[in-house]
């Protein structure tokens, strides 16, 4: 199914989509693991299944259209195909479409990516689609249903939040039909960004990104790669819990259902929560949003 018709069909009936993102499983890739995986999200119910790409095609960016070919046809599950273009050639673009084609792939969501930690763009040399917004219409000539990212911060490498929406605006004109937000620790940034989205022009369903935090090097990471910044509250946890990872873990889990809530209370268009491959996460923010 489309995403643009699973989030038509929500508001119509004044519900909010949730989905999870996964990721191949890393290392030797099986499509088992993978389906072990998503078999357990699948079970939850949600209304998609995001599954990432590794950009510049290192890693396991091939078995991206597998997994989300076996969780649509297998499982019944609606799924979105990450495509990242950073590093994707025209004939590279021709490629990866037949490829989601052949895979019965419905939807996309288009992605810059980031090069390899050390590549200069000038090392990169000729990059025919800079933005991810070049990507966009290419897919939805092709036929798919194009999402693209969106960032309640502003991306790390747009200090003006007000033009970082801009950028995001410039997406929907290209023809993205939804959009899915870079995970954050604060609710309230995130209501700011979508009242600035709204102002913009953005119309497009803007579903929140949440990612619970699992360990104190796992946030580090995630602040110093993606920006997001850490809200009084959560320091604290990570002060509380430095020497119990469990207790922190189960904290981190908890303050994620809480932002879930929250943003369901406030009747933000979607959820799509980070599970991180770990069924048990998407179980607890399942189990929060059903009880909120
Ligand atoms: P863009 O929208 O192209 O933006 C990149 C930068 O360029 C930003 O600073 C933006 O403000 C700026 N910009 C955009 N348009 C213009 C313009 N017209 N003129 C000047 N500047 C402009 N990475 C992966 O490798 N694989 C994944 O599967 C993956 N999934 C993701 C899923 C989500 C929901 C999110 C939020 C991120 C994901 N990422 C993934 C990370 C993403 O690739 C990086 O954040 C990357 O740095 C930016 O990608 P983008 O598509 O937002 O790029």
């Amino acid at each position: 199914m489309r995403v643009d018709d699973i989030f038509r069909n929500a508001r119509q009936a004044n519900e909010q989509p949730v989905s999870f993102e996964m990721f191949p499983p890393k290392g030797e890739l099986t499509l088992e693991q993978a389906r072990d995986i998503a078999g357990e999200l699948a079970q939850l119910g949600p209304d998609f299944i995001s599954v990432t790409y590794s950009a510049g095609g290192s890693g396991n960016s091939g078995a991206t259209a597998s997994i989300a070919s076996m969780i649509s046809h297998e499982l019944g599950v609606a799924s979105v195909a990450h495509l990242t273009c950073i590093s994707l050639t025209r004939d590279g673009l021709r490629e990866k479409i037949d490829e989601f084609r052949a895979a019965g792939i419905e939807n996309v969501l288009a992605l810059r990516g980031d090069l390899p930690a050390g590549m200069s763009e000038a090392e990169a040399g000729d990059i025919a689609f800079p933005y991810a917004k070049d990507l966009v219409p290419e897919l939805v000539d092709a036929g798919f249903c194009v999402g693209g990212a969106a960032y309640p911060e502003g991306h790390l490498t747009c200090e003006d939040l007000n033009l970082s929406v801009e950028h995001l605006k410039q997406k929907q004109d290209a023809g993205a039909s939804f959009l899915v937000t870079q995970l954050c620790f604060d609710n309230e940034y995130i209501y700011r960004f979508l009242d600035m989205a709204r102002v913009a022009g953005i119309t497009v369903p803007i579903t929140v990104g949440i990612m619970p935090f699992m360990s104190k090097q796992q946030i580090t990471r995630m602040v110093f790669t993606c920006g997001a910044s850490l809200p009084s509250p959560v320091i604290k946890l990570l002060a509380k819990y430095e020497d119990d990872p469990e207790s922190l873990r189960a904290a981190g889990i908890d303050y994620a259902c809480r932002q879930l809530e929250d943003l369901a209370a406030h009747g933000v268009d979607g959820l799509h929560v980070y599970a991180m491959n770990r069924p048990s996460v998407a179980r607890a923010a399942m189990s929060a949003l059903r009880s909120a």
